[in-house]
């Protein structure tokens, strides 16, 4: 434990905090809050803290309007950046039902449900390392968005290919003051695209840090007169943005996907988490990638996978095993993006691989060829599925499979879908300017 109720007292008062935000984030992944003043520390601290959750998307029947929220003091932070209205810290917070209740409706309530089944299996934690990917856009004279990227750079490129170095510089130090142990910070392969990498924590932490992260990265962008979006594909015809997904379980021993005496040094629990992660896949795509836009991103020649399989080789399929060993042995899942629900995603992605160990699933080999250049009948040879191709097909998997609905719960699979089902009709029923431009005059 970080923080007692004490020591957060004494903090606000030391540090003349004048606001405090209650965060939480929705079925979205949107991050919300409420800030009250300083004098409601009290009953913040006691989780007395009411609020009107009905319109909140995704969180609640009707009947419950009025839910609490339940600070998490380990997340106190004072937030780097001034106002002329005095310092403004953070708690983030689980969302307590009518009745004190934790509320299964908050994806984060219920991821720390799924942490619980895993350590009943004797795992101690999930540790999870991101690598989300960002563009930068102009601002124009009223401070919207334009669609003009910042700069023309390229993967790892320098200054004045790269213009947003002192905009990434800046974010890496505001991260760096808030906590987070930064691993590497560069351009992207697409012009006005960047990634930034921070080491990986246990599940609950790593999502509040997605979380941070973008708030961070949208914050100190608008300083630089920048607009910073997580759309997985906002330009068409360049590589578009994912969110790698590194994880690994550990015991009290430690890594346990690791085993210097097996097949390239992964243990059973290694393969068989592997195994699950590949049979839910598609069912769990919905989640990992639940916008419209997400699937222009799994095409192929941009990076990003479009098949189902692994390799401990090449990056095309959708998990790769990196070469690091011992406690660094991990999965990394290349199909998710950041637009994700990160405690949701880390949900369904730590049910998959649970599903293998408990299923005790047989081991998947590895596909080290260039899957982009085997023909339909190959990839059938070699049980290569593919990834849903849009929105509508993610959801049909989704809807199919029991391991994933259960570790999203009840209500939150229902909000879930309802809301992505208008999405994917709002967007079907959509006549776009391509259909006008190849359609209207020829027909
Ligand atoms: P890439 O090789 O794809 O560029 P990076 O080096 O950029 O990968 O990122 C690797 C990520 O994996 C980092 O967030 C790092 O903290 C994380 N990571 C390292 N070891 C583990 C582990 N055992 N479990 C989960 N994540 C890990
Ligand atoms: N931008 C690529 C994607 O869409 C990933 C590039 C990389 O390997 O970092 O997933
Ligand atoms: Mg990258
Ligand atoms: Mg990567």
């Amino acid at each position: 434990k970080k923080y007692t109720k004490e020591e957060i007292r004494e903090i606000v008062e030391r540090e003349n905090v004048s606001f405090i935000r209650l965060m939480f984030t929705d079925i979205n992944g949107i991050l919300k809050n409420l800030e009250v003043p300083v004098s409601q520390l009290e009953k913040v601290l006691k989780g007395d803290l009411m609020f009107d959750g009905s319109s909140i998307d995704g969180f609640v029947r009707i009947e419950e309007g009025d839910m609490y929220l339940k600070p998490d003091l380990d997340t106190f932070l004072i937030f780097p950046w001034g106002t002329e209205h005095g310092k403004v810290a953070r708690l983030i917070c689980d969302v307590y039902d009518p009745n004190h209740k934790p509320f299964l409706g908050d994806p984060r309530v219920n991821l720390k449900r799924n942490i619980k089944e895993m350590e009943k299996m004797g795992f101690t934690s999930f540790n999870i390392g991101c690598e989300p990917e960002f563009f930068l856009f102009k601002l124009d004279e009223l401070d919207h968005p334009t669609s003009i990227l910042n700069d023309k750079g390229s993967y790892f490129d320098f200054a004045p290919l790269d213009l947003g170095e002192n905009c990434r510089r800046d974010i890496v130090l505001v991260l760096e003051k808030m906590g987070f142990e930064v691993e590497g910070a560069h351009h992207e392969v697409s012009p006005g695209q960047h990634e930034i990498d921070f080491k990986y924590e246990n599940a609950v932490e790593a999502a509040d840090n997605i979380e941070t992260f973008k708030l961070v990265v949208k914050t100190i962008a608008r300083q630089y007169h920048l607009h910073a979006t997580f759309m997985p594909k906002p330009v068409q015809g360049v590589n578009g943005s994912g969110m790698h997904t590194n994880m690994s379980l550990f015991t009290d021993k430690g890594n346990a996907f690791y085993d210097p005496d097996s097949d390239l040094q992964l243990s059973q629990t290694c393969q068989k988490f592997l195994a699950g992660l590949l049979k839910h896949a598609a069912s769990f795509t919905a989640v990992t990638n639940p916008i419209v836009n997400s699937y222009k991103r799994l095409v192929p020649g941009f990076e990003a996978p479009v098949y189902i399989a692994w390799s401990g080789r090449n990056r095309s399929p959708m998990v790769r095993v990196p070469v690091d060993r011992k406690n660094s042995t991990r999965l990394e899942l290349r199909s998710v993006d950041p637009t994700t629900n990160p405690y949701m995603a880390f949900s369904v992605i730590l049910a998959a691989g649970l599903d293998g160990l408990k299923s005790d699933l047989p081991a998947v080999p590895p596909i080290d060829r260039n899957i982009y250049r085997m023909n339909k009948e190959e990839r059938l040879a070699h049980q290569i599925r593919d990834l849903p191709q849009n929105l509508y097909e993610a959801l049909n998997w989704l809807g199919k499979d029991d391991v994933v609905v259960k570790s999203l719960g009840e209500h939150i699979y229902r909000s879930f879908v309802n809301l992505k089902k208008l999405e994917w009709v709002s967007y079907s029923q959509t006549i776009s300017d391509w259909e006008k431009e190849q359609y209207l005059e020829i027909y």
